[in-house]
């Protein structure tokens, strides 16, 4: 996530890291395989990921996208997760925040934000809270989003969790 702020105030992703957890801090980040040998090749490191059951039964709730249960999760019920520390931060996460170029990051990511499905982006979390959140704004125009940009790798995480689902011998 950016740092993004004004003279006076900080808004966006480090607004929100001044008034409590973020995004990064105590989410669990799925990668795709895609995803894992991009920020492979940027690090030089094959250490940051790890296979894991949720921890948060949220991610299981899918009822509206029933291809993203099959699909990025494998038979077993783990799927890969970046490593967090001890504290629950992402292993990528910085000072002045995330560590990794945009698109190196992995696409759900790039994505927060917005909420989707296999269909289409269907609107914006409403996890950011208000005060980082300019009067006359929003929180997609603070992060500097293009919702082309966001539809776009909305294709491509569906179609890089349904290769890593059929590679893993799933039913295409
Ligand atoms: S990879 Fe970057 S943007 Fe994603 S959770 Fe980690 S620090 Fe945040």
């Amino acid at each position: 996530m950016g740092i993004h702020g004004c003279a006076t105030r900080l808004w966006g992703c480090a607004g929100h890291a001044l008034i409590g957890q973020t995004c990064c801090q105590g989410t669990e980040i799925l990668v795709t395989s895609r995803d894992r040998e991009r920020i492979a090749a940027f690090t030089a490191r094959t250490d940051f990921f790890e296979r894991a059951l949720p921890i948060d039964p949220v991610y299981l709730d899918q009822d509206d996208d029933p291809n993203w249960l099959v699909w990025a999760f494998d038979t077993d019920g783990t799927r890969h997760v970046l490593k967090r520390e001890p504290n629950g931060d992402c292993g990528f996460l910085g000072h002045l925040g995330c560590t990794l170029p945009l698109d190196v990051r992995p696409l759900i990511c790039r994505l927060h934000p917005y909420e989707y499905t296999e269909d289409g982006v269907t609107g914006v979390s409403s996890q950011c809270p208000d005060e980082v959140v300019p009067p006359g704004s929003t929180i997609v125009e603070v992060l500097g989003m293009v919702p082309d940009e966001a539809e776009r790798w909305r294709d491509q995480i569906y179609a890089e969790l349904r290769a890593d689902h059929l590679e893993r011998g799933g039913k295409p």
